[in-house]
Parts: C-alpha cells; sequence; structure tokens
C-alpha cells in the first residue's frame, strides 16, 4: 500500500477479453475502451483457457499497453454466495475448502502478482464481492453459518489480506456490499464492527487494505438526486418509511461509503483509506428516468415518481434493467478513490431458468429465484424480482443486457 490512492495519475489497463465482447455488440465501442475488473472466479482462471487469457497473460498485456493499473476480483471463498445460489463456487468448507483456498487459490494468485516483472504495476484487488455482509444479516442459513465459523469466511478473508499485503504494489479494497444492504443502522454498526475486526486480525492490520468496494456487481446509485434528504416529511411521515427505503436512510451509494469511511476512521482506521463504488451498471438513464421531485402528497407515490432507481425492491440484484453510470475515474468525490466498473456490462448475474445445464468451467453454479422474471423477490412476495429472461450462467455473457445498459446509460453515453 505504497500510495494513498493508486488510481491518480495512473495508465488504466483495458481488459481484450471484455472489450472484444463488447465492441462486437450494436454501439459497443461507446464503452469497449474502458477498464474493467478481471474476476479470478475459480483457481482455473489463475492459469486460464488454453485459448484465452489467465493472469499473467493479462498482467504481460498491461506491460504491452503501457498500463500502469490493473484491477481484478478475488473470489473463490469456500461456501461463496452463501445466501443465494447464482454465484456458488467450487470450495466448501467441509471438503477441506480453506485449505484450497490458501495453498491452491491464494498461492496462485500471488505467485503470479509478486512477479518482480509486474513491480511498476499498480495492482488494484477488490476482495470477496458480498462475502462478509452475509454473515452480518443472513445467519439464518446454514451455508452462511458455516461460513461464520473455521475455515470461513474470515479465516479466508484474513489470509487472503495477508498474502496480498506482503505485495508491496498491491492495493486491496474489502468489500462492503450496498448502501441498500448495511444501510440499516443496525446492520451498518454491526457490519463496521465485523469487517473492522476482520482488519484489525490481520497481520499488516490496518495496513492490509486501501480501503472498502461498495455496489460490487449490484445496481444502487451514486446520487438520488431528487432524493437528498431521508427524513423529508411527504404526508406526515419521513420519505424514507415508504415501502422502497423500509426506513433505511441510505437511499444512494455515495452518503453511504462517506458515513462507511468516516465511521472505520472513528475505530481507528487511517485517514488514507479511501472508498470504491463500483458504477458499471448504476446510471438509471433511459426514458423512464424522472426529471425532478414529484409533487403527490401520498408517500409511496412520492418516492417511485421520484427515485432513478427503478427496481421494484431494493433487493434485486439478478439481472436487472439499470444502465451504465458514471465511467471509470480518480478521485469523484471526498473519500472515494475512483468510481470504478467492477462487473463488467453484459455479463450475467445468474441463470434464469430453473431447468438448466451446468456451466462447464463452474458446476457448482446454480439458479437462483431471484433470477427468474416470473418469481417473486424471495424475501418480499409483494413484488417481482425484475430480472431479464433468457439470462445464461453467472458470468457468461448476455448480450440483451449489454445491449439494455448502454440503453439505459446516465450520464449518457
Ligand atoms: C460470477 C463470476 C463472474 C463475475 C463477473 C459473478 O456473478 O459468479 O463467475 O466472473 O460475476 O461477471
Amino acid at each position: 500500500v505504497g500510495l494513498d490512492n493508486p488510481f491518480v495519475g495512473a495508465k488504466w489497463y483495458v481488459d481484450p477479453v471484455w472489450s472484444a465482447k463488447a465492441a462486437a455488440e450494436p454501439n459497443g465501442t461507446l464503452i469497449s475502451g474502458e477498464s474493467t475488473f478481471v474476476w479470478m472466479d475459480r483457481i482455473g482462471a489463475i492459469e486460464g483457457p488454453a485459448d484465452g487469457f489467465g493472469l499473467r497473460d493479462h498482467l504481460d498485456e498491461a506491460l504491452a499497453q503501457g498500463a500502469d493499473l490493473f484491477q481484478f476480483v478475488v473470489y473463490d471463498l469456500p461456501n461463496r454466495d452463501c445466501a443465494a445460489l447464482a454465484s456458488n463456487g467450487e470450495l466448501r468448507i467441509s471438503e477441506n475448502g480453506f485449505a484450497r483456498y490458501q495453498n491452491e487459490y491464494i498461492k496462485g494468485i500471488t505467485d503470479v502478482i509478486s512477479d518482480p516483472a509486474y513491480a511498476s504495476i499498480r495492482i488494484v484487488a477488490v476482495v470477496e464481492v458480498d462475502s462478509l455482509p452475509n454473515l452480518v444479516t443472513n445467519m439464518d442459513v446454514a451455508d452462511c453459518q458455516e461460513a461464520n465459523g473455521s475455515g470461513g469466511y474470515r479465516d479466508g478473508i484474513r489470509y487472503a489480506l495477508d498474502a496480498l499485503a506482503e505485495i508491496p504494489n498491491t492495493y486491496a479494497y474489502l468489500d462492503i456490499a450496498h448502501s441498500g444492504w448495511l444501510g440499516w443502522s443496525d446492520n451498518f454498526a454491526e457490519g463496521v464492527e465485523l469487517i473492522g475486526d476482520v482488519v484489525e486480525s490481520t497481520a499488516a492490520g490496518w495496513d492490509s487494505i486501501a480501503g472498502f468496494a461498495s455496489n460490487s456487481a449490484n445496481y444502487t446509485p451514486v446520487q438520488e438526486p431528487y432524493l437528498s434528504n431521508p427524513n423529508l416529511q411527504v404526508g406526515g411521515n419521513p420519505v424514507r418509511s415508504a415501502d422502497f427505503y423500509e426506513w433505511n436512510s441510505y437511499f444512494d451509494e455515495l452518503t453511504f461509503v462517506q458515513d462507511w469511511r468516516a465511521a472505520m476512521i472513528a475505530r481507528g482506521a487511517p485517514t488514507t483509506i479511501g472508498m470504491l463504488i463500483d458504477t458499471g451498471r448504476n446510471g438509471w438513464g433511459g426514458a423512464n428516468r424522472p426529471t425532478g421531485q414529484s409533487s403527490s402528497s401520498d408517500l409511496n407515490t412520492f418516492v417511485d415518481e421520484s427515485r432513478v432507481d427503478r427496481r421494484s425492491h431494493r433487493g434485486n440484484w439478478c439481472n436487472q434493467h439499470g444502465g451504465v453510470g458514471y465511467r471509470p475515474q480518480a478521485n469523484p468525490a471526498p473519500g472515494v478513490d475512483a468510481f470504478v466498473w467492477v462487473k463488467p456490462q453484459g455479463e450475467s448475474d445468474g441463470i434464469s431458468e430453473a431447468d438448466f445445464v451446468p456451466d462447464p468451467n463452474d458446476p457448482a453454479k446454480q439458479h437462483d429465484p431471484m433470477c427468474d422474471p416470473d418469481a417473486n423477490n424471495t424475501s418480499n412476495s409483494a413484488v417481482g424480482t425484475n430480472a431479464m429472461d433468457n439470462a445464461p450462467h453467472a458470468g457468461r455473457w448476455f448480450p440483451e443486457a449489454f445491449e439494455l445498459l448502454l440503453n439505459n446509460a446516465y450520464p449518457p453515453l
């Protein structure tokens, strides 16, 4: 962790694999030159396919591009995605998963990125999307309970952060889900404590991370421009009490990450920590984007007409009708190291059909009902999932989603 903010003044790597797929879609060249994260989503991804790119190929290509910023996702914990099914992973705690995570997965990564040939590249890692947040809110799920114990998420992340911290040009940002998950004050407080404890349990302590990453692969907007005050009274009640917000005071990512950073500093983090927001799919533009605040005196109507987030429920996470958001950029706001594109546009969140053929690379991936366009939200049966139909397995190319994200971009492309 040599630099306060590794994004400043850097030349960002463009993943040629994603870029080629994007450029082949209609209007895809509008974004195919941007920098997206490379996901190490299984042990085999480190070596890569025989005819494709592994981690070393990406870093060699970064050198060839003259890039000095490379971004990847660490994503292979045992019992991965413990409260859902779409991104279940190859490792299980009950099947020696923690040992394999250490010896095959993390070691495989650090063997490559510690090569002195790449010492000039700032290597940014977003660490284990949605994992510790599941330990805050999903302790009623057996797989998450197991992940809360020995050889689970805490041990895995501690090991990963310790290993990454030994490589001076590496910058780890630990995932904190998003405001629609950890935004309620009780979840926020428990999240700060649990996640802060894990960071402090590493050998390097706070020096093991550059900061935290929010909204990875999610759709929560950076700002709700027409709902900036959660306590605004409409029809005698605060807007945060509307059905859509369920009393959560954080409607947007920016205030959430700034308050998260302040809370971590208050418990001992250095002021050098910075936040990342995944803005790949949280733009919410297009014809249905509101252009001003509603004048309704009915609370729910007011909120539904004012919010740019068009989901029927903030918990909807699978193949939503979002849009490309802010382009990747350094220092977009106080406390925010960068807006980044963690989830590459056009890659599915999960398969829509319950009757599916397993993915040959990731046989553990399954159908989650939240990816079924005809199902209801699994935690609120009053609303649908908003998921797109005909979606392939998580991570596989989904051209209809790519096209929709381009059409709904905000700021417009
Ligand atoms: C999938 C990964 C994929 C990533 C990026 C995740 O939901 O599980 O396999 O690499 O999304 O698309």
